[in-house]
C-alpha cells in the first residue's frame, strides 16, 4: 500500500482549488490525472522577468520589467482604439496599450502619480516605446510576486499559462519533505537537492540555466527516475528467479535429430545463440533471456532446440505466440520438424473448444504431450501442465513488460526465453527489461536477398499498379498494407475495405482481405489462401506485422508509410525477401512529408540492418515513443530524457545492484525510503513482490 505520506501527491487534480471538471479534463489531457503529474509536468523554458534598468534600456521585441511613474489615462474616443496609460521614467517614456479594456480597472490598478512595475513585451510604435497589455502591474511594495525568472510551461488547448501557474504552485504546496533514497556520497558529488527541493528549484527556476537537463534539480528528478524504473525492473526478476531453478542439462540428443531433418545449416550465431540459452537452462538458477533477432534471423529453430532439450530431460516445454494467426504458424513450422526427432507438439489457443481442447488439456496435465505452441490462453486458469520447465515467449512487442515478467513470476521453475524482433537499442533494452541477459542473431540465414525498397508519392499509383501487375503476372505474391487511421480501428477497417474493393476490381478475385476486426477462423482461411491457395495479393491492416511467414511474397507495398514508425516498417519489409527472386518494397507516401517522415523514408532506402535502424529509431523518436510505447509497454519517462540522461541510466543500474546486494528486502532506513520512491513513481507491483517474499 502507498504510503500516506504521499496521498495527497496522488489525489484526483480535481482536488485542487478551483479546478472544475472541465480543467481537470485539460489537466489530465495535458499533464495527467493526478496531482503529482503536475509536479511532474516541468518547465520548457523561462521568461527573465529581472528588472530592466531604465526605460531606455528596453529593446523593442524583448520583455522588459520596468519601474515607471503612471501618467496620464487616455481612454478610447471609438470602440476600436485602445486605451492608453502613458507613463515614464528619467530616461524616457512608455506607453501601455490596452484594447477592450475597462477603465474603472485600469485606474485602480495603474492609479495616477503612482510606482508600478510593468513587465512585458516592449514594442517601437510610432517612435514611441509601447507594452500591450502587460503581463505583470504591480505596485513595487509588493515586488516579492515578481519572480526574476518565470517558469514557461507547455500548453495545451483550454488551459491558460496563468492558470496553469497557479495550479502547479498549490500542487507544490503539497509535495511533502520525503527521506533521502540516494547514496549521499552521490548526492553530494552531483550536487543534488533533496527531493522536495529539487522539485520546487525545477519549478522555480533561478536563471534559464536551471531549466535545462542538466541543471542539478532536473538530473536528481530524471535519476529518481531511473532508479525507480531500474529498481522495480530489478525486484521483478529478482521475485522471478527466487528459488533455486531446475537443471536442465540434455546432451542434445533430439535436437540432433531435428536438425538433421531440416533442410539447412544453422548460421554462427544461431549456432552461438543455442549454446547461451543451453549453458542457462543448465544452471541451477532460473533463466530469464531475451533472444533478440531481426525478422527472418531465424528464432524459431533456436527456440524449439531448446524446447527439444527441456523435452529430452523429461520435461514440458511451452511457446507461446502474441496471436493466433503466429501460434498457427509456429505449430506448422515446429511440429514437422520436432516430429522427425519422435516428438509431438499440441496446438492450445482460445478457439480450442470441446474434445479436442480436453484431450489437450488432458494431455498437458498427464505430461504426454511434451511441446506446446499456443496463446496466452496457454497460461490461463484451467490449464495445468505435468511440469513445465521451459517457456518461449515471441512476443514481438504485443505484451507489456510487467505482463511478461508476471509471467515468468507465475510458474513455478519456468525457464523463460523472451524472443523480439526489433532489435533493441541497449538503452531501450535497459529500461525495459532491465539488467536482463540476451543472446542475439547478428547474421541472416543465407538466400535473403536484399530487398529494392523504394518511395513513391501516392500521385503515382498507377504505376504501382502496373508494377504490381508485372509481378502477379511473374508468379510473386505480394501483401499491401493500409495502415492505423487516427488510431481507430473502425476508421483503419473502412480504408483497408475501401482499398481491398479497388484493387480487387482491378486484380479481381485473386486479392484477399485481412484486418485485426476478423474472427480467428477467417484470418487463418485467409492467411492459407495466401499461403498456399488462390490469394496473390493480401490487402492487411498492420496485423500482419507479427511474423507471418510466406517465402512466395515478394512485394509489400505499405500505404501512407509516412505514419510508420521505422521499427514498424522494417518489420513489415522482413516479410519479403527470401527466395531466389528479388524481392521489392514500395513505400507509399503522401506529400508533403515532415523532416522526421522523411529521414525515416531514407533510412529505410539506405539500410536493412535491424540494429542500425533501431538506433536511428532511437534518434529520431526519443526513446519514449521507440516501438510504439503502448503496444510495447516499454515505460515512458516523464523526467528522464534517455538521449540525455543516458550515462545516468547506467549509474542507476549499477546503484541498483549494490543497494540489492546490501539489503535485498529493502529493510533498511535507505531501503524504506527507497520504497517510497518506487510508490513515487508508480511501481506498486514491484513492492508487492517485495513484501510477498
Ligand atoms: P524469425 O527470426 O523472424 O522468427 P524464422 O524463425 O521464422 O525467423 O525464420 C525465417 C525463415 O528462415 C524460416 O523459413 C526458417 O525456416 C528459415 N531459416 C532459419 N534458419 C535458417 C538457416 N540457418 N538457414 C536457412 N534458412 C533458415
Ligand atoms: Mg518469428
Amino acid at each position: 500500500m502507498r504510503p500516506e505520506i504521499l496521498f495527497p501527491l496522488f489525489a484526483p487534480v480535481s482536488a485542487l482549488p478551483g479546478v472544475g471538471p472541465k480543467l481537470a479534463e485539460a489537466l489530465e489531457r495535458l499533464a495527467g490525472a493526478k496531482v503529482i503529474d503536475l509536479l511532474w509536468h516541468l518547465p520548457s523554458g523561462v521568461i527573465d522577468r529581472r528588472v530592466t534598468h531604465n526605460i531606455a534600456a528596453a529593446r523593442a521585441g524583448r520583455v522588459a520589467t520596468l519601474l515607471v511613474r503612471v501618467g496620464r489615462h487616455q481612454p478610447p474616443l471609438t470602440p476600436r482604439q485602445p486605451y492608453r496609460v502613458f507613463c515614464g521614467d528619467d530616461s524616457g517614456s512608455l506607453v501601455l496599450v490596452f484594447f477592450h479594456a475597462r477603465g474603472d480597472y485600469l485606474s485602480r490598478v495603474l492609479p495616477l502619480g503612482s510606482e508600478r512595475l510593468v513587465s512585458g513585451t516592449v514594442d517601437l510604435f510610432a517612435d514611441s516605446l509601447q507594452m500591450t497589455h502587460p503581463d505583470v502591474i504591480v505596485d513595487p511594495r509588493q515586488s516579492d510576486s515578481l519572480e526574476p525568472f518565470e517558469p514557461v510551461y507547455p500548453l495545451t488547448a483550454g488551459l491558460n499559462p496563468r492558470t496553469l501557474a497557479k495550479l502547479i504552485a498549490s500542487a507544490l504546496q503539497r509535495a511533502p519533505d520525503l527521506a533521502e533514497w540516494h547514496d549521499a556520497a552521490l548526492k553530494t558529488q552531483r550536487g543534488w537537492p533533496a527531493w522536495r527541493e529539487a522539485v520546487l528549484e525545477a519549478h522555480h527556476p533561478a536563471d534559464a540555466a536551471a531549466v535545462l537537463p542538466e541543471a542539478p534539480a532536473r538530473m536528481r528528478l530524471a535519476y529518481d527516475e531511473l532508479l525507480a524504473n531500474q529498481l522495480a525492473l530489478a525486484l521483478i526478476r529478482a521475485h522471478g528467479r527466487r528459488g533455486s531453478g531446475r537443471v536442465i542439462e540434455s546432451e542434445g540428443r533430439l535436437a540432433r535429430k531435428a536438425l538433421a531433418a531440416l533442410g539447412f545449416r544453422l548460421t554462427g550465431s544461431q549456432e552461438r545463440a543455442i549454446a547461451e540459452i543451453a549453458a542457462d537452462m543448465a544452471a541451477p538458477r532460473r533463466m530469464l533471456r531475451l533472444l533478440q533477432g531481426d525478422v527472418g534471423s531465424g528464432k524459431t529453430v533456436v527456440a524449439l532446440v531448446a524446447m527439444l532439450n527441456a523435452a529430452e530431460c523429461g520435461f514440458q516445454a511451452a511457446m507461446m505466440a502474441p496471436t493466433e494467426v503466429l501460434a498457427r504458424q509456429h505449430h506448422a513450422t515446429i511440429a514437422p520438424i520436432a516430429e522427425a526427432a519422435g516428438v509431438p507438439v499440441a496446438l492450445l489457443t482460445g478457439r480450442d473448444k470441446g474434445q479436442a481442447r480436453a484431450e489437450i488439456l488432458a494431455g498437458l496435465a498427464s505430461g504426454a504431450l511434451p511441446l506446446v505452441v499456443g496463446t496466452h490462453a496457454l497460461f490461463q486458469e484451467g490449464v495445468a501442465f505435468k511440469d513445465l520447465a521451459f517457456a518461449v515467449i515471441d512476443e514481438q512487442h504485443r505484451f507489456g513488460v510487467h505482463q511478461r515478467l508476471e509471467l515468468s513470476a507465475k510458474g513455478q521453475v519456468t525457464d523463460v526465453l523472451v524472443m523480439t524482433a526489433t532489435p533493441i537499442p541497449r538503452t531501450l533494452m535497459l529500461t525495459a527489461y532491465g539488467d536482463m541477459e540476451a543472446s542475439s542473431l547478428t547474421e541472416k540465414p543465407p538466400g535473403r536477398r536484399p530487398v529494392d525498397t523504394r518511395a513513391v508519392p501516392a500521385e503515382r499509383f498507377d504505376e504501382v499498379i502496373a508494377a504490381l501487375r508485372r509481378r502477379l503476372a511473374d508468379g510473386a505474391k505480394a501483401f499491401w498494407v493500409c495502415p492505423l487511421v487516427e488510431d481507430s480501428a473502425q476508421s483503419d477497417l473502412a480504408a483497408a475495405e475501401t482499398r481491398f474493393a479497388e484493387l480487387r476490381a482491378i486484380f479481381g478475385p485473386a486479392v484477399g482481405l485481412m484486418h485485426g476486426r476478423m474472427k480467428g477462423e477467417d484470418k487463418d482461411r485467409v492467411m492459407q489462401a495466401f499461403a498456399s491457395g488462390p490469394v496473390r495479393l493480401l490487402v492487411a491492416t498492420t496485423v500482419i506485422e507479427v511474423g507471418v511467414d510466406v517465402p512466395d511474397a515478394k512485394v509489400m507495398v505499405i500505404e501512407h508509410a509516412e505514419r510508420f514508425g521505422l521499427a514498424q516498417l522494417h518489420q513489415l519489409r522482413g516479410r519479403v525477401g527470401r527466395g531466389d527472386k528479388p524481392s521489392a518494397c514500395i513505400l507509399l507516401y503522401s506529400p508533403p512529408l515532415s523532416a522526421n517522415a522523411r529521414a525515416r523514408l531514407a533510412i529505410m532506402r539506405e539500410s536493412e540492418d535491424g540494429f542500425r535502424i533501431a538506433e536511428e529509431d532511437l534518434r529520431l523518436r526519443g526513446a519514449g515513443e521507440v516501438l510504439g510505447t503502448r503496444q510495447s509497454g516499454m515505460p515512458t519517462f516523464r523526467l528522464a530524457d534517455l538521449t540525455l540522461h543516458r550515462d545516468l541510466l547506467d549509474v542507476a543500474r549499477d546503484d541498483v545492484r549494490l543497494i540489492l546486494a546490501a539489503d535485498p528486502a529493502l529493510e533498511s532506513e535507505r531501503g524504506r525510503a527507497l520504497r517510497t520512491l518506487l510508490y513515487l513513481f508508480e511501481r506498486d507491483l514491484a513492492v508487492k513482490y517485495l513484501r510477498s517474499g
